[in-house]
C-alpha cells in the first residue's frame, strides 16, 4: 500500500488483507508498538527513521509464519534504498510483489482526515506542523518509488478521495483488473 499520509493505506490495507486472509503489516505500527525513546521521537517530527532499522524490523514480521502465504505491506517501502532492499528481500525467497497499491486523494482530504485522526487516535505525528513535513516527505523521498513501481508492471493507481467503502470496492476492481 503506497500513498501520502493519510490517504487511507491503513484504512484500506486491512480490508484487503482480510479478504485476502494475509496479515496486514504495518511498519508505522510495528514502530508505534515497540521503538524505543529516539525513534518514536523522530516519528513524532515527521522524519523517517534509518532504512536498517526499519528493515530489519519489517524483514523480521515478514518472516513469521502467519506471512507465509502472502501478506499487505503498508509504509514501506518509503525511499528507493528500501524499494531496492525489499526487492532483493523477495527475489532470495523466490517471491515478488504482485501489486503495488497507490492510492492518490488531494492535499486538502489529507489534511482533513489526520487532523481527524488526531482528535480519535491522539498520534503525536497528527499535527499541523508535523503533517506538512511528513507530506514533504513523502513527495521528496516516496514518489519516487511510483515510476519504479509502474516500471515493473505491478502498481494500480486507486482514486483515494471519497469515503472509505467507494474507496475499498474501486480498489478492489484495481487489483482483480490487474491480476
Ligand atoms: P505511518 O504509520 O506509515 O504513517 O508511519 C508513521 C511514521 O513511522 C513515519 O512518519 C516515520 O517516522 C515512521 N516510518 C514508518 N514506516 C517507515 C519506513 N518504511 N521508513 C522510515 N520510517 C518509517
Amino acid at each position: 500500500m503506497m500513498g501520502p499520509p493519510g490517504s487511507g493505506k491503513g484504512t484500506q490495507g486491512v480490508q484487503v488483507a482480510t479478504a485476502h486472509s494475509v496479515p496486514h503489516i504495518s511498519s508505522g505500527a510495528v514502530l508505534r508498538a515497540g521503538a524505543g525513546p529516539e525513534v518514536l521521537s523522530q516519528m513524532a517530527a515527521g522524519e523517517l527513521i534509518d532504512d536498517e532499522t526499519i528493515a530489519g524490523l519489517v524483514w523480521a514480521r515478514l518472516d513469521e509464519p502467519d506471512a507465509a502465504a502472502g501478506f499487505v505491506l503498508d509504509g514501506f517501502p518509503r525511499d528507493v534504498a528500501q524499494a531496492g532492499a525489499l526487492d532483493a528481500f523477495l527475489q532470495e525467497r523466490g517471491e515478488a510483489l504482485d501489486a503495488v497499491v497507490l492510492l492518490e486523494a488531494p492535499r486538502e482530504d489529507l489534511l482533513q482526515r489526520m487532523l481527524a485522526r488526531a482528535e480519535i487516535e491522539a498520534r503525536p505525528d497528527d499535527n499541523p506542523t508535523t503533517i506538512a513535513r511528513r507530506l514533504d516527505v513523502y513527495e521528496t523521498e516516496t514518489e519516487p518509488l511510483i515510476a519504479r513501481y509502474a516500471g515493473q508492471g505491478v502498481l494500480r493507481r486507486v482514486d483515494g478521495a471519497g469515503d472509505p467503502g467507494e474507496i475499498a470496492e474501486r480498489l478492489a476492481g484495481a487489483l482483480n483488473a490487474g491480476s
